[in-house]
């Protein structure tokens, strides 16, 4: 793709030689314009990647300088200027702008080009650094945010196991066995949410480390659900009847057991927990001829609209949690779990009627990544 540069000059016959030149030399020239306030206007519109910019503007209430300012404000481009002749003043001017380089008129085509490349070349490095700043400023927001989010997770189920074996201790020779009991089990959950929370930091540590193994083998996957959900319905203590749809016929199926167990997990165990005791959970698996799809729906809070793109993101958690405890960990392993298998997750949801999530697989004949190996 040619490189778009807009040109402000406002001498006709100057204006029109620098776009032959420009032309000539293999750049794309959308328009010449000849005041500041249109070249603002028309960087809106053109979106160049170079300005040649002449300083001297005789039309308009504003000279190149001021109209370089102005754009510097709001777009990243770099701007070379064209002056006729090189007084000091004008020079000490323009460094106040984000000074790309500098030609003086008349100059020969070789000048403007080597300027113009050199301006590009400067631009180019310092929106690559732009974006390593920024990279690297959200990899230390998420390092703060996560942990804040490990750490708040952690303390609730620590502080309730030391409320219990300090209880445990003082009452053992006046608690009879049940009492006991309760407390053996709080402690025993809150060990268990730990462990969870580890592996989750664990299993997303190696999925951006680029380390997390990927090992399809062949499975029966109507069966390997089918258990799973019951798995979940007896943790549930079958507080939520759950459905199972199965449409389509497949014997076998080549996926990650691990990665697949992640997905399926949290998508049911978040439709539990996100919805009232006694509402029915349905799970439907479709096999068709190029792909499966696995739909996990619920008749619980739902996710605002606004949240809804963000879910995947890590730690994101919607607005309507309440005090439905969570760390926003789950669903962005399942996205990478999903995009692993070649595949991709929507949501579907409103507030207060439910939510359903759709992962789509494709199949081998489209998906070189599941065959066999
Ligand atoms: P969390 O540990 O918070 O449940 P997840 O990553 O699994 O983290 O989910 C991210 C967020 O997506 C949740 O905090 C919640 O706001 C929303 N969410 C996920 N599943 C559901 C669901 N079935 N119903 C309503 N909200 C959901």
């Amino acid at each position: 793709m040619k490189t778009k540069i807009l040109v402000v000059e406002d001498e006709a016959i100057i204006g029109m030689d620098i776009r032959n030149t420009l032309l000539r030399l293999g750049y794309e020239v959308p328009s010449v314009v000849i005041s500041g306030e249109e070249a603002i206007t028309k960087v809106d519109q053109y979106q160049p990647q170079l300005i040649l910019m002449d300083i001297q503007l005789k039309k308009g209430g504003i000279d190149g300088i001021e109209a370089s300012k102005i754009i510097q404000e709001k777009w990243q481009i770099p701007i070379v200027f064209l002056t006729a002749h090189s007084d000091s003043k004008t020079l000490e001017r323009s460094k106040s702008t984000n000074l790309f380089g500098y030609i003086i008129k008349p100059f020969d085509e070789k000048d403007l080009y080597t300027t113009i490349e050199i301006a590009l070349a400067r631009a180019k490095a310092e929106s690559e650094m732009r974006k390593a700043w920024a990279k690297e400023k959200e990899l230390n927001e998420l390092k703060s945010r996560f942990v804040s989010t490990v750490s708040h997770e952690f303390r609730t189920p620590l502080s309730t196991i030391a409320l219990s074996t300090g209880l445990l201790e003082k009452y053992k020779s006046k608690w009879d066995e049940p009492k006991k009991q309760v407390h053996f089990q709080r402690i025993q959950s809150s060990i268990k949410q730990m462990t969870n929370l580890l592996d989750d930091v664990l299993t997303i540590g190696q999925i951006e480390s680029g380390n997390m193994p990927f090992n399809p083998t062949p499975i029966n996957l109507t069966q390997f659900l089918g258990q799973m959900l019951e798995e979940k319905q007896d943790l549930d203590q079958n507080l939520h009847p759950i459905t199972y749809q199965i449409e389509g016929e497949l014997s076998q199926i080549c996926i990650d057991e691990k990665l697949f167990r992640h997905i399926f997990s949290n998508l049911l165990s978040n439709a539990i927990k996100y919805s009232p005791l006694g509402t029915e959970i349905k799970v439907k698996l479709t096999y068709s001829e190029h792909q499966v799809s696995i739909t996990v729906s619920d008749q619980g809070i739902g996710i605002p609209p606004q949240d809804q793109q963000r879910l995947f993101e890590m730690f994101y958690r919607a607005e309507n949690v309440g005090t439905i405890q969570g760390t926003g960990v789950g669903l962005s392993i399942v996205k990478r779990a999903v995009e692993m298998h070649g595949g991709q997750i929507t949501v579907d949801s409103e507030v207060n009627q439910g939510t359903t999530f759709i992962v789509q697989i494709p199949l081998p004949d489209q998906n070189p990544d599941l065959l066999s190996p």
